[in-house]
């Protein structure tokens, strides 16, 4: 239920109402808009009455939210959430770029790439030092030894980096390196580490399972927003579907539906989308123009070479051209890198 108070209600009477919702045993969500406070009501206490509430002084008006997902939604936090990231801003009107290897292979090669995508224009370093591989004996990521060398780049560069945390034991330990935590498609519901993440002190970037639902993504937030940590960044990252020539199918359509149902930045990864450099770009593009607030990009100094993904990485130039193409949709549609 969301609790629409006047315009005129003064802080008291605020005060007063999520007062007595607590008293009847839920939690609120107060969200303080321009003109009124809106107060969302989380939970179903026993003692729930609409209609003494309606009662209140300053209170214009209750009205039922059907939707699962409460303080992910529009209906409790009508403006768009910004994550702030060091001096970033994602969700608002500039489009965040985030890049890097898909995975932290060696110093020399992860410098070497992370100089190249800041001199192209990206916002953030991406790298992976823990990996979700499939095959228990592919490359399984550098560990913390990766975890040292994201903390040097973003010396070097200056740049925040996001980095995926796969264990919740490992939560401290990639906070103490990372701006950003990131949760993948295969963890997306592995609600141990969403309460971990939603505990930790940093913003997330939650990545779609590749078999999940619009609605069960915007339910894994609502677990890292339930502990009060507002800092959640979505990532439509390309679902299963029958189709083989691609790795997935990214699902363009989430984009504006997500930025309707939730205040939370949205963000797409056309390289796990799409599994192919060549389509990289063109998905980039078209993310941007469905309304996307950023992009993650796997890019690599030498591709071919590549321990994970090589086959979906960006070279270096071709990275910039990306950012240059992008540069021209965002214009297009109001927004700017
Ligand atoms: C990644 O971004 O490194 C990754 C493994 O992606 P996903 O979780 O989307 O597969
Ligand atoms: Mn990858």
């Amino acid at each position: 239920m969301l609790v629409i108070m006047r315009s005129d209600a003064t802080p008291v009477q605020v005060n007063n109402v999520i007062a007595l919702i607590e008293q009847m045993g839920c939690q609120t969500h107060l969200s303080q808009g321009e003109n009124r406070a809106l107060i969302g009501v989380i939970g179903n206490g026993d003692a729930l009455s609409a209609d003494r509430i309606r009662q209140m002084g300053g209170v214009e008006k209750t009205v039922p939210v059907q939707k699962p997902f409460k303080r992910a939604s529009r209906e409790f936090h009508p403006e768009d959430t910004i994550v702030p990231v060091g001096d970033l801003r994602i969700g608002g009107n500039k489009i965040v770029l985030m890049a890097g290897p898909c995975a932290v292979e060696g110093r020399d090669a992860f410098l070497e790439t992370a100089q190249h995508v800041k001199t192209s224009g990206a916002h953030m370093l991406r790298g992976g030092a823990f990996k979700p591989r499939t095959s228990p004996y592919s490359f399984q990521g550098m560990g913390e030894a990766g975890l040292r060398i994201l903390a040097e780049a973003r010396r070097e560069t200056g740049l925040p980096v996001v980095t995926e945390v796969m264990d919740p034991e490992l939560v401290p330990l990639v906070t103490s390196y990372a701006d950003v935590l990131q949760i993948g498609a295969r963890n997306m519901q592995n609600f141990a580490l969403l309460h971990a993440a939603g505990r930790a002190q940093r913003p997330v970037l939650l990545k779609r399972g590749m078999m999940s639902t619009i609605e069960e993504l915007l339910m894994a937030a609502e677990y890292i927003l339930s502990h009060g940590n507002e800092r959640v960044i979505l990532c439509e990252r390309g679902i299963r579907t029958f189709e083989p020539y691609t790795r997935n199918t990214v699902d363009i359509n989430a984009v504006p539906l997500l930025k309707q149902l939730t205040h939370l930045p949205v963000i797409v990864d056309p390289s796990h989308g799409t599994g192919k450099r060549e389509l990289v770009t063109p998905i980039a593009r078209a993310s941007i123009a469905a309304g996307a607030d950023g992009l993650i990009v796997e890019v690599h100094a030498h591709p071919e070479t590549a321990l994970s993904d090589g086959a979906q990485s960006l070279p270096p130039e071709q990275f910039t051209e990306l950012v240059d193409s992008v540069g021209a949709v965002a214009a297009a549609v109001g927004r700017s890198l």
